[in-house]
């Protein structure tokens, strides 16, 4: 059996007004059949009696139906409990696929993935988001193209996507996006949906590296998540219960833009002063490093030999122990901490997972918010806490975009309009309505 899937991170269902018809409890309770599977929840027939309360009859003609939509299959004897042995269920992952992009402030990544969010291709580029809305998607598009061709997965089911600016979850709108200037108001989703037949979620880059790593980080873990990423912004997102809080427009989280300093020359590309990712983030570590440069020789023969200076480099220069990137990091890393322990007295997650950019230093970061929380939080939040490292090697980020997708298009409301037809294409257009009237 693969990974538990969380099957409540998408957006919660309309209550339907009335009776439902039959028709509409059988696709209803075909898909929670399937979603018990695909979740991990049940894993066999009988399994699937005792736990949907529906009759073994039922069960059966319903597991039949699935199998015979390809979307599960027979498995293996399950372990004897003492009667008849009794065939395992295993869901198909590999009976559609999702498209995931996660793109960063200079950087993107694009895969092709199986539907429980496994990576089957996927391609990294270096990409300045500055360059404006239309290149940026156009050469996304062009990532994917190349996916498709590569693994032979042309047409998705399903698209997820993800942005370093607030979402407006229910829109796929960015608004005010500090760090992608010309991006303010532009519909991510739209332009997806004029270029592919299916349904597109756009959510916040952090929300997907928590959702990724909740999913599928190591070890897997169960309990509420606190995820707080660190490069050239700063941002956090909670997952509890397996759900990620999104707020009421989709901006929970967004703790760059916290005060931290009355200094009037922390000046926040938010327009704002005192932020703290005026202090603390990537971009104003770069500006530091480059105004101080000369002060290390390393940073200086990188710089000239690059052209400008790259917190790829600095990042390297601070492995190495070069002085005036340990200065810089260091200085960042306990301000970001002392913003960190008051999240987790606030939330008391049970695991503190600390990713993006900064991870490239080395542990130093992860050591100083680790000892940071546990000098500032009360004893009963910390005395359960596990403070890591992300753990998916840069990955969560791309792989929470396709469980975005996957948990968007099985979610009970939309499963039970497409199930019937054993795939969404062709349904886009009324699946991203049913999203949209839920989110
Ligand atoms: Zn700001």
């Amino acid at each position: 059996m693969g990974r538990p899937v969380p099957i409540s991170t998408a957006p919660r269902q309309e209550q339907t007004a009335g009776f439902p018809s039959v028709p509409a409890l059988e696709a209803a309770s075909l898909a929670l059949v399937i979603n018990l599977v695909r979740s991990g929840r049940a894993a066999t027939r009988p399994e699937l009696v005792t736990v949907t309360g529906l009759s073994r009859k039922a069960v059966t003609q319903r597991v039949d139906q699935a199998l015979a939509l390809g979307l599960l299959e027979d498995g293996e004897l399950a372990p004897s409990s003492g009667g008849r042995q009794a065939r395992t269920l295993r869901f198909r992952a590999e009976a559609g696929h999702l498209y995931s992009a996660f793109v960063g402030a200079s950087e993107f990544t694009a895969a092709v993935m199986d539907l429980t969010g496994t990576v089957v291709a996927s391609h990294h580029e270096d990409w300045a988001t500055d360059t404006g809305p239309e290149p940026t998607m156009r050469q996304i598009r062009s990532a994917f193209t190349t996916l498709a061709r590569k693994t032979g997965l042309g047409r998705p089911w399903a698209i997820g996507i993800g942005m370093p600016g607030p979402v407006e979850f229910a829109t796929g709108h960015l608004v005010a996006p500090p760090i992608m200037p010309g991006w303010d108001g532009f519909s991510v989703r739209s332009w997806l949906r004029e270029h592919y037949d299916a349904p597109v979620w756009v959510d916040n880059d952090v929300n997907l590296m928590a959702l990724g790593e909740w999913t599928a980080g190591v070890p897997h873990d169960g309990r509420d998540m606190l995820f707080v990423k660190v490069g050239t912004g700063i941002g956090a997102a909670l997952v509890t219960r397996g759900r990620l809080l999104r707020g009421d427009r989709g901006a929970a989280g967004d703790i760059g833009h916290t005060h931290v300093t009355d200094d009037p020359s922390a000046v926040c590309r938010c327009g704002l002063t005192g932020c703290l990712e005026a202090v603390a983030s990537g971009w104003s570590i770069l500006e530091e490093g480059t105004r101080r440069v000369e002060e290390s020789a390393r940073l200086t023969a990188s710089l000239r030999r690059t052209g400008r200076l790259t917190l790829g480099a600095i990042g390297a220069a601070a492995v190495d122990g070069d002085r005036l990137a340990l200065e810089m990091i260091d200085k960042r890393s306990r301000l970001v901490a002392e913003v960190i322990a008051n999240l987790v007295n606030f939330c008391n997650p049970g695991v503190l997972v600390l990713g993006g950019g900064i991870l490239r230093t080395g542990s130093r970061f992860v050591d100083v918010v680790s000892s940071t929380v546990h000098a500032r939080c009360n004893r009963l939040v910390t005395s359960g806490l596990t403070v890591r490292a992300a753990s998916l090697d840069h990955f969560e980020g791309v792989i929470g975009g396709g469980l975005l997708a996957s948990s968007a298009l099985f979610a009970t409301t939309p499963l039970s309009h497409w199930v019937e037809s054993g795939s969404p294409l062709g349904h886009a257009t009324t699946l991203q309505r049913l999203s949209e009237e839920s989110a």
